[in-house]
């Protein structure tokens, strides 16, 4: 059973967490059901009382959301991993499990925008507080930052939509000195393209809405545990101290292996309701089966497009991370070796208004607010995913009011460019 823990990434994405009987069905059965049936009610309390493992009501576990999760895990190298109902609830729960009313989280400016409405309006208004710093923070600064009551430090490896890579050892470093974790959301890059957990961090998000789905067709997110992180120093007593919603459960004690994980599921997902729905995870489980041969191509294509684009007389500026004249291309192949995924950014001489012509005028890649799926498209953030941001968050999230931001598809590279190219020959 344990055998696929030896397997490669790409193995992993095909095979992992679905291991069928003789006779059982080949592919991931959607098991479409609120609920399971028992013979005897003491099985029934023993699940309530977390003795034992098992399936009662698909608001806390189900069988296809529970093979997905192991698939994601062990794509992470994990111990576990909770699947959630959206990229949004997973960072939520990510922080709450660990910050309540009263504690502080240091958190990276350059997020997506979601999360820096999430942080800095709903979980602040919860009473969490947040410092944000500079991505690219020196060790000192993000000591600065970090108080008596800070109970994490928040990051994106590959940020939506700045592009500034992490430098995931630094943060963990700086995280690890005082006690802390630090929980970095994976979505751009993907566990095919990196690895968190192998440069320190301790949990990973991701919104599976993105890559993992890969096809646009479902909503997800799901909180992935690495292990062994030492819960101990008293700033977590919500781990370490008696849970007595669950009869005096103490999740460093009764769940060495994996504490945060299951007081996660047990407490968060279980109180505000936001589990993965099974046909959403069905799906993911399907589309993360192709995540490895998407990532490389998505990363091929972005870097030819965002080589194109650079060479073109109409645009002015281009951010991509794998270009060989990045800032940021010592951090991209530490981190990034394999491909810096499929999202750019760029700017068109004459600012906002020669960016709409040329966003209007695309014909292969559409306007649509969303990002990393098959399909090539473009969003605008400044007036769309970033807007409920003050100017200055803007700015701090990286950016630009004539930011374009190009997910680029897995279509034929040719095609792509030369629909970017007739849009970019109509700005006057
Ligand atoms: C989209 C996104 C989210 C939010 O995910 P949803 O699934 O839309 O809720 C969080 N983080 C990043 C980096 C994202 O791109």
């Amino acid at each position: 059973m344990d055998e696929w823990k030896k397997w490669r990434p790409e193995t992993l994405a095909v095979q992992a967490g679905y291991v069928p009987g003789n006779g059982e069905a080949r592919v991931l059965p959607l098991y479409q059901s609120t609920t399971f049936k028992y013979n005897d009610a003491q099985s029934v309390a023993d699940l309530f009382d977390l003795k034992t493992n098992g399936f009662f009501y698909s608001r806390l576990a189900n069988p296809t959301v529970a093979a997905f999760e192991e698939k994601i895990a062990a794509l992470e190298g994990g111990v576990a991993a909770v699947a959630t109902s959206s990229g949004q609830a997973a960072n939520a729960m990510a922080i709450m499990n660990l910050a309540q009313a009263g504690d502080h989280v240091v958190a990276a400016s350059s997020l997506y925008g979601g999360t820096v409405s999430l942080f800095s309006n709903t979980l602040k208004k919860s009473g969490i507080s947040f410092t944000f710093i500079s991505p690219e923070a020196s060790e000192a600064e993000i000591a600065a930052a970090i108080r008596p009551e800070t109970r994490a430090i928040f990051a994106e490896v590959l940020a939506n939509p700045a592009l500034i890579v992490l430098d995931i050892e630094r943060f963990a470093a700086a995280a690890h000195r005082h006690g802390l974790p630090l929980i970095v959301d994976n979505t751009f890059p993907t566990p095919v393209l990196c690895n968190p957990f192998r440069f320190g961090a301790d949990i990973v998000t991701h919104s599976t809405t993105k890559y993992i789905d890969g096809h646009a067709s479902s909503l997800g997110g799901i909180v992935v545990e690495k292990g062994g992180f030492d819960w101990g120093c008293g700033r977590f007593p919500g781990l370490t101290e008696p849970d007595e919603s669950y009869h005096g459960v103490v999740y460093t004690r009764d769940f060495p292996a994996c504490p945060y994980s299951v007081k996660l599921r047990a407490q968060l997902i279980r109180d505000f309701g936001v589990p993965q729905a099974p046909f959403n995870a069905y799906l993911s489980n399907m589309g993360c089966e192709t995540l490895h041969l998407r990532m490389e191509r998505h990363s091929a294509n972005a870097l030819a497009l965002a080589e194109f684009l650079k060479r073109h007389p109409k645009v002015g500026w281009v951010n991509y991370p794998g270009l060989a004249d990045s800032p940021q291309r010592d951090l991209c192949q530490k981190y990034l070796p394999k491909g810096a995924s499929g999202v750019l950014c760029f700017g068109v001489r004459g600012g906002k208004a020669a960016g709409e012509v040329v966003m209007n005028s695309l014909r292969l890649a559409a306007i649509v607010v969303h990002v990393a799926d098959v399909r090539t498209c473009v969003l605008h953030p400044a007036s769309m995913t970033h807007r409920q941001l003050s100017e200055a968050e803007q700015i701090a999230a990286g950016v630009s009011p004539d930011l374009i931001r190009v997910s680029v598809g897995i279509e034929h590279i040719d095609d792509i460019v030369a629909d970017f190219d007739q849009a970019l020959n109509r700005v006057g």
